[in-house]
């Protein structure tokens, strides 16, 4: 999910990556690493944090191979540590890789690899790839195209790959498969990136690689094909915009990038976690706690801003589907108020940075009283991912913007996620139920997209209504939660007064503050309580002529 640069020409490749992935930089990582292939063999190098740590340590080495490799990495199995950043290598350190993406099957193939005798350094699960080309190269019998091809055939999940071999000092292999790639044509040279700003300095000229496509790449030549070996053709694009626009890939700032990603986000979180067969939600990160967690009485949600939010819409989503009482806290609340603690709880704490001061103070606050603590994190080995007893990550990349918005809507289908496997276990949920909400699920990034199409009707509706300076958010039941996170994004972002509130609410005091100056938006599915909105609407109407939507 962050960053990938490849090299292969005549030039020297170090500066080259280095630049290229500072270039990245702006997409935020935890590690890096590079390699690069020099006439005496492999020179390899990894530290963590900065690209300038990475720098450091390579700078004064004299580095003069034209074929390399190099990435910043967004963790998602294993925490940032050396060990486990990019490049990855097979047992003889024959063939290196880097990796943009998630196996789901990599516990599988580990497991097969180690009983063949593969010795595995790093907790990642990239590290599969580099031993199963290993395997399928047969000592170099078998060309790295074709082992590459074979040891995807065999992974399920999401790659951005760059690869070299050692004993092949002339070829980088570019594959793909929903995490972005693109290949940067140059004057007997080529690139690889996962993003056009690394390459602009040096080629405007790509071509976007398909999922399921790899790319064999040397000076002068270059050759695409799927994974079944059959040859694709592509003609290079022309890019035209600035390089502070690529990185935001075209979107005026982070926010409205991050809000174009939803759909995306969305299969990430639930890739590789829905059991359709058997009915059941995989949440890999709560197995060692399943015991304790069949004997929970209560569960108490905390988090701050939009996470409290996604932990309110929790509450609602668990009691619908399990018998167990959920309590929604703002983690500022519950670290310092007295709160009466009762036996066999757990408590969920979600945080997209997972650094979050009062979300951590409350979970040390949970440690204390001996709750099962849970996390529902992005960022891999952060303070709450770490000090939690177990939990489950987002997988969403990173989020940039402060005004959270894709980490929302992945917090709540992992919340969802985890309610039908509770409600699974408890047998409050049966597997046709739960297959129904999977299929629902699974229309999501669709329906997202479908909403994201209409961006331009939504601006025309935002002019419109531009000019107001106090606006009402009114929701029930599930939207209750999305009223409170509509105003609060609206008042972060836009510095309008709005206030979220349950609409049987506003007739008990609020209504008399709505005027012909004063919006109020409802969020009225057609679902149970619709009839009530639409009461709530009309009564808006008649009395105030507060403007609706
Ligand atoms: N899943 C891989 C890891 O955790 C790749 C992470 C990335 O996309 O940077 O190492």
């Amino acid at each position: 999910m962050c960053g990938i640069v490849g090299y292969v020409g005549k030039k020297k490749a170090l500066p080259i990556l280095l630049e290229g992935i500072k270039n990245l930089e702006y997409r935020g990582y935890d590690s890096a690493g590079l390699a690069i292939i020099e006439s005496s063999g492999i020179f390899a190098e990894k530290a963590v944090g900065r690209v300038s740590n990475l720098e450091s340590r390579v700078k004064n080495t004299s580095s003069h191979g034209s074929l390399g490799i190099i990435h910043s990495r967004w963790a998602t199995h294993g925490s940032p540590t050396e060990v486990n950043a990019h490049p990855h290598t097979d047992c003889k350190s024959r063939f290196f890789l880097v990796h943009n993406g998630i196996i789901e099957n990599y516990g599988a193939l580990k497991n097969a690899l180690i009983s063949n005798g593969h010795v595995f350094v790093s907790e990642t699960d990239t590290e599969v790839l580099a031993h199963l080309i290993e395997e399928a190269s047969h000592d170099g019998r078998v060309v790295l195209e074709d082992a590459v091809c074979k040891t995807l055939l065999r992974v399920k999940g999401t790659y951005g790959l760059a690869i070299i071999d050692a004993k092949d000092p002339g070829k980088l292999i570019a594959a793909r498969n929903f995490s972005p790639l693109i290949v940067g044509v140059g004057r007997g040279e080529y690139f690889v990136a996962s993003d056009a700003s690394a390459i602009l300095r040096h080629t405007r000229r790509v071509i976007y690689l398909n999922d399921g496509e790899v790319a064999v790449l040397t000076p002068k030549s270059r050759r695409i094909f799927n994974l079944q070996k059959k040859s694709v053709r592509h003609h290079s694009e022309k890019i035209e915009w600035r390089t502070e626009a690529v990185q935001k890939g075209g979107f005026p700032h982070f926010m409205l990038k991050e809000i174009f990603e939803e759909p995306d986000a969305l299969l990430n979180s639930i890739r590789g976690r829905i059991d359709m067969k058997r009915g059941i939600a995989v949440l890999g990160g709560l197995t060692g706690i399943k015991e304790k967690l069949t004997n929970i009485r209560r569960i108490i949600i905390s988090g701050m801003g939009t996470a409290y939010l996604a932990g309110l819409l929790g509450k609602y989503i668990i009691e619908e589907l399990t018998d167990i009482p959920v309590e929604a806290e703002l983690a500022s609340e519950f670290r310092h108020r007295k709160y009466i603690f009762q036996k066999n709880e757990a408590a969920v704490f979600i945080s997209q940075s997972g650094e979050t001061a009062d979300t951590l103070a409350a979970l040390q606050k949970a440690k204390k009283h001996e709750l099962l603590t849970l996390g529902v994190v992005n960022v891999v080995g952060s303070t709450i991912a770490r000090e939690t007893d177990a939990g489950v990550y987002q997988h969403i990349g990173p989020e940039v913007s402060v005004a959270s918005t894709k980490a929302f809507l992945s917090q709540v289908i992992i919340l969802t996620l985890f309610a039908i496997a509770l409600g699974r276990e408890r047998k409050t949920v049966s597997a046709k139920d739960a297959r129904k909400i999977f299929l629902e699920m699974k229309k999501l990034p669709k329906a997202i997209q479908s909403i994201l199409n209409m961006n331009e009707a939504i601006k025309e509706i935002a002019k419109k209504y531009a000019p107001y300076r106090n606006f009402l958010y009114l929701g029930r039941g599930y939207n209750l939660p999305a009223a409170h996170e509509g105003a609060l994004k609206l008042k972060e972002i836009s510095y309008v007064h709005a206030e979220g509130m349950a609409a049987g609410e506003m007739k008990h005091g609020p209504i008399a503050m709505i005027d012909e100056q004063f919006p109020t938006i409802f969020i009225a599915p057609k679902d149970s309580v619709y009839e009530k909105n639409i009461s709530n609407i009309k009564e808006i109407k008649a009395r105030n002529k507060s403007p609706t939507m």
